[in-house]
């Protein structure tokens, strides 16, 4: 008896040392922030520091023109999260009032997210995000292990679950277990709630400015055109916006190099979308597919820092970001998908490429292609506009009369961002209340 004890305990301890011994497998971080506009990092060209997101960028490959999936969160989660643009997945409408959802499109599970993907290669799956959009009942939380959602919350929510969640991961990492980490933070997504110091520092008169404000609710107040009476606020939203971003820059100072397996891990930061400060006449987002709620972030950190400070101006999408990963850890099972991995293009083999964009609102129906530095633009779903990011990042000089190519490039959007989807969404439906019954038959998501 005691022989056969200390034969199991020799085994334990063999089978310890194996794991302790051999390559520990890479782990997998995917960060993504809700509402960030790539000017708003200095890496990125932004006029004020983001010096954690700049030190990241310094050791990671930095793609200069990712163009988000569509310009909110639900439709461009959807499509990092399985690989494919929204008019293939088909999740692209919801209906919230301030701070909560009443409505919304589910992700079929039909489809395989990247989490589902993970797990097939091994790897323990965990997600934590602030927004309520991304909730299980909604299908966000398709291939977790564990999932926590916090209802539109700041990044003291986030680390909080993240910190309940640190020994574990540490843990298993220390025992061999692969393990792909999702955290998604939604600090810079409107109402602005200014932060200091840096509000002070970014705009000394800020409470006096932003008193003209009759409410908090940017999405209200654009609808009822207050910003086109009062645009001098404008800038002073954008200062506390900025504010936000800072402060979600100083956690990352903290969170970043406290990743366990920091240095082996892959490590990739995004956005969902950008954000409108009155260019083209849009506050906030879910307006139009224009650069200021389209051009997003992505930066790739790989093991080791390799290929760290490469800057890559080819286009890429949130899509690329599923195949990316699987190709990354070697997955045995790779879904199809619109996107590729962006590790050949990282070592310089890049082909002619297009990438695509969309929103399905009752106030915006847009597509967009962007093969850089050419961008064509279909505005719901007829006026074709054409701009040469190039000479004009601001999408002020439509080409689409001009341009010999216009035409081409707009029967390609139309041809290759069609409404094909495999397995269509379902509805989920909160309680609605009575004066919002009325603008939903109007807007066309009940009969
Ligand atoms: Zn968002």
């Amino acid at each position: 008896m005691k022989r056969i004890v200390w034969l199991l305990v020799a085994l334990a301890v063999c089978v310890g040392c194996s794991k302790l011994t051999g390559p520990p497998p890479m782990p997998v971080y995917l960060i993504a922030v809700d509402t960030l506009r790539v000017d708003a990092l200095g890496c990125y060209g932004g006029k004020r520091p983001t010096p954690a997101l700049d030190r990241f960028a310094q050791q990671a490959v930095v793609f200069e023109h990712c163009l988000a999936p569509s310009s909110w969160t639900v439709p461009s989660m959807a499509s990092l999260m399985t690989g494919l643009y929204p008019f293939h997945h088909g999740t692209t409408k919801a209906l919230q009032e301030y701070g909560r959802v009443l409505s919304q499109q589910t992700l079929n599970n039909g489809y395989t997210t990247l989490a589902e993907a993970m797990k097939d290669a091994g790897y323990r799956t965990y997600g934590i995000s602030a927004n309520g959009h991304l909730a299980e009942k909604y299908g966000f939380a398709q291939g977790f292990d564990e999932y926590v959602v916090h209802e539109f919350a700041p990044r003291q929510a986030v680390a909080g679950s993240w910190a309940g969640l640190l020994p574990r991961l540490t843990g298993e990492q220390r025992f061999g277990q692969a393990v792909f980490t999702f955290l998604f933070f939604f600090d810079p997504h409107h109402p602005y709630m200014p932060q200091q110091p840096y509000i002070d520092e970014y705009d000394p008169d800020w409470r006096k400015q932003l008193e003209v404000l009759p409410s908090h609710d940017l999405g209200n107040l654009q609808r009822d055109g207050f910003f086109k009476k009062h645009k001098a606020v404008v800038p002073h939203l954008r200062a506390a916006y900025d504010s936000e971003v800072a402060a979600l820059d100083a956690y990352f100072s903290e969170l970043l190099p406290a990743l366990p397996g920091y240095h082996d891990a892959l490590v990739i930061i995004t956005a969902d979308h950008g954000e409108s400060f009155d260019e083209h006449g849009a506050m906030v987002h879910g307006n139009n597919l224009y650069e200021p709620e389209t051009h997003i972030p992505l930066l790739i950190k790989l093991p080791q820092g390799r290929l760290a400070g490469t800057r890559i101006a080819a286009p890429v999408s949130l899509v690329d970001v599923m195949p990316t990963i699987l190709a990354a850890v070697k997955a045995p099972k790779r879904p199809k998908s619109d996107g590729i991995s962006l590790l050949p293009l990282m070592v310089g083999q890049a082909g002619e490429r297009a990438v695509y964009a969309h929103i399905d609102l009752p106030w915006a129906r847009w597509r967009a292609m962007l093969r850089w530095p050419f961008k064509t633009v279909l505005v719901d779903e007829k006026t074709v506009q054409l701009f040469d990011l190039s000479q004009d990042p601001a999408e002020n000089k439509d080409l689409a009369a001009t341009h010999p190519q216009a035409k081409a490039w707009a029967d390609q959007l139309r041809a290759a961002a069609k409404n094909e989807v495999r397995f269509p969404p379902r509805v989920i439906s909160g309680e609605i209340p009575d004066h919002l019954k009325k603008k939903l038959r109007e807007l066309g998501y009940v009969q």
